[in-house]
């Protein structure tokens, strides 16, 4: 399969770095990433993604647009406050690049719908503050063999990390990181401890980043992923460390196989 021209022209910048290929590019084009959260994180991550050419990108989000969230979630204008925010970021994503399929739910991640939407080698990028729908996205891609890129953000500082527990056993999950999050667990939210905009759009870009890897895995054109590993960064020491995270032999997610 080659590009077309149209392509070539588009992803020419990408395409000279060293180790990029045109099957590579084809590979991001057809890959399908679930974005759960238009947020802070999800804004630059999903518009990222979208010039990098993720062929297929979901936006998941129940949330609709407030003047509060235009410090950091840049894919909204003060002309979108008060629309839905899943659909109102696709068509900021569909302008950057008309030819990708860009397909938006206005509503939350739910026990109800989780099973239907996660499936087998798909990527998602779990931009949300959510503890339930975290818990809930970890469960869902281990058991249908999905990979889960989990960042957050608050007031100066960030993270990311990669699992593949459902790919591949010897590998953690979220819980073997949070063992403590639970469903019912509150993450500190932006609304109640701040968050500087540049926070979430440096982890938001690197969510774009490590999903490029992911879709490229096992070819590691763009570095080595996050899998097993957890990325921090404060900004208020401009410190940035790498820890790795191991798996709990006693995990109530991972520690049993995939049902896949
Ligand atoms: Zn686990």
């Amino acid at each position: 399969m080659t590009l077309s021209d149209d392509d070539l022209y588009r992803y020419a910048r990408q395409l000279i770095l060293n180790g990029m290929t045109e099957t590579h590019q084809q590979r991001l084009l057809d890959a399908h990433i679930l974005l759960v959260g238009a947020g802070g994180l999800g804004a630059p991550a999903l518009l990222y993604m979208a010039a990098a050419g993720i062929g297929h990108i979901t936006v998941m989000d129940g949330d609709v647009v407030d003047a509060t969230n235009l410090n950091r979630q840049i894919c909204f204008t003060a002309e979108d406050i008060g629309k839905p925010k899943a659909s109102t970021a696709a068509e900021a994503a569909r302008k950057c690049n008309p030819a990708l399929t860009i397909t938006a739910i206005d509503e939350w991640l739910d026990h109800d719908a989780v099973d239907q939407i996660i499936s087998k080698d798909m990527i998602v990028a779990d931009a949300t503050d959510q503890a339930a729908t975290r818990v809930l996205i970890n469960q869902a891609c281990h058991d249908h063999g999905a990979v889960m890129v989990f960042a957050g953000a608050s007031r100066f500082e960030g993270q990311i990390a990669s699992f593949r527990s459902g790919l591949d056993t010897e590998m953690p999950c979220f819980s073997c990181l949070f063992p403590d999050i639970s469903g019912t667990s509150q993450i500190p939210r932006c609304s109640e401890v701040g968050i500087l905009g540049p926070i979430t759009g440096m982890i938001g870009s690197l969510m774009a980043m490590e999903v490029m890897r992911q879709c490229l895995w096992p070819d590691q054109v763009f570095g080595r992923n996050l899998s097993g590993q957890l990325m921090l960064y404060d900004g208020l020491d401009h410190h940035m460390q790498t820890i790795t995270v191991n798996k709990r032999p006693d995990c109530p997610v991972c520690s049993s196989r995939p049902s896949h």
